[in-house]
Order: C-alpha cells, then structure tokens, then sequence
C-alpha cells in the first residue's frame, strides 16, 4: 500500500475513537486525534531507513505497536505536563488539554498512535506480499511464524490506493460534518 491507501485506511481506523474524543472534549481534540493517528501510521515504514532493521519485520508488528503507542503515551504525559493553560501562542483547545489531565492525555495519545500503528499493519495485510522477497507480515513474530497476507490488492495499485483513501476521506467528513 502506498500513502495515500495507507493514509484512507488509517481514517478509518481512527474516525470512530476521534469522533468519541470529538463528541466528549470538542472538535480541535478530535481533529488532533485524527492528525495523530493518521501520522503514526506511517511509522512502520520507518524501518526502511533504520539500519539493521528488515522492511516489514519487526515494526510491522502488533509488538511494535504496542512499543510505540507507550512510547508516545509516555512522551504524552510528559508534554501534559509541562502545557500551559495561556501559551505565549494561542493554540485551539489548549484548555480542554490542559483540562484532561495527563493520564487520561497520555492514554489518548497512545490509543490514537496504537490504531494508526495497527492500521498500516492492516493495509499491508491486504496487500500482495511474498516471503520469496521476505515482503510477509508476520503480525505476532517471534511468537508465530505465521504470517497473513490477504493479497486482495497490489501495493502499488493506483486503484486501491485510491479507493482506501476516498473511502476514509468520505468516512471521517461523514462523521464529522454530520454529526
Ligand atoms: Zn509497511
């Protein structure tokens, strides 16, 4: 899957906890949830430019999203803390931030990375891989060696790329327009 399919799965994946988040602390939280989930599925990817890393090892799996989402719970916690109810800038929806406290803050930032995270894995999955050129997702690995590969569209097919990104595009303005 390329971006812009990966990009309209993450919307998908995400729309339902940001428009939770939207409903109960307002529309700039449940856009920034948005925002964050959708960059965090790009992160997998990432791999290609770690040394030492194989594409589609490790960070394609659901230990490495569970890794990362902590991580970025962690790092949310820590930036709770240190916000400020008036910024030298005004920043949207700095004092519904402020107002959610850091535990809470830490764990929607985690949510919103963990289905991010996990919605790249997915879109891998639907994609055509093959282990001759080591391309398997091996979501559980080194659990199971088992990998699953749904091979219903080719990475690089302008059609379901296409697709993928309408459809979360027309899922999350549905959601948030309507609503
Ligand atoms: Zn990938």
């Amino acid at each position: 899957m390329h971006r812009s399919g990966h990009v309209g799965i993450a919307l998908l994946f995400v729309t339902p906890l940001a428009f939770i988040v939207a409903t109960v602390y307002g529309i700039e939280i449940g856009i920034g949830t948005l925002a964050l989930g959708v960059s965090a599925s790009d992160l997998p990817d990432r791999d290609q430019q770690i040394p030492g890393l194989s594409h589609r090892g490790f960070s394609h799996t659901v230990w490495a999203a569970l890794v990362v989402a902590g991580l970025g719970g962690i790092g949310g916690f820590f930036l709770s803390t240190k916000m400020a109810s008036s910024p030298p800038i005004p920043i949207p929806g700095i004092d519904t931030l402020v107002s959610i406290g850091p535990i809470l803050f830490a764990g929607l930032t985690a949510l919103a990375i963990l289905f991010g995270y996990l919605s790249h894995i997915v879109g891998d999955i639907l994609t055509v891989g093959s282990a001759y050129f080591g391309m398997d997702i091996k979501p559980l690995f080194p659990l199971t060696e088992a990998s699953v590969q749904l091979g219903i569209a080719k990475a690089d097919s302008m059609m379901w790329n296409s697709i993928f990104f309408v459809l979360g595009v027309v899922a999350t303005a549905g959601v948030f327009v309507f609503n």
